[in-house]
């Protein structure tokens, strides 16, 4: 078998995985529904942070370290490496 085969075999295991762990989804504010991020997720289950490296869309207005919606409302916190989203203030 060439290495070709071998390489293109791997890539389709990858994104076997791919399909199967990761989706995008829309982090849209509670009270207008605007979109704030287009998230990466790797796992089901609540969502409670948005990593940052995984954000493919950031909408947000930012005020030092706080996560607005441009309506006002508080989504999330900034504390360096993800974002500490408020429960209530946001739904996807
Ligand atoms: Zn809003």
């Amino acid at each position: 078998m060439s290495l070709g085969n071998e390489a293109v075999r791997r890539l389709e295991k990858f994104r076997g995985m791919e399909k199967a762990m990761v989706k995008t989804v829309s982090v849209k504010c509670a009270k207008c529904g605007q979109e704030i991020f287009r998230y990466l997720k790797l796992s089901d289950g609540h969502l409670w942070h948005c990593w940052k490296p995984r954000i493919m869309r950031d909408y947000s207005v930012r005020e030092g370290n706080v996560v607005k919606c441009p309506c006002g409302n508080i989504i999330g916190y900034d504390v360096g490496i993800y974002i500490k989203l408020r429960q209530k203030a946001f739904t996807w």
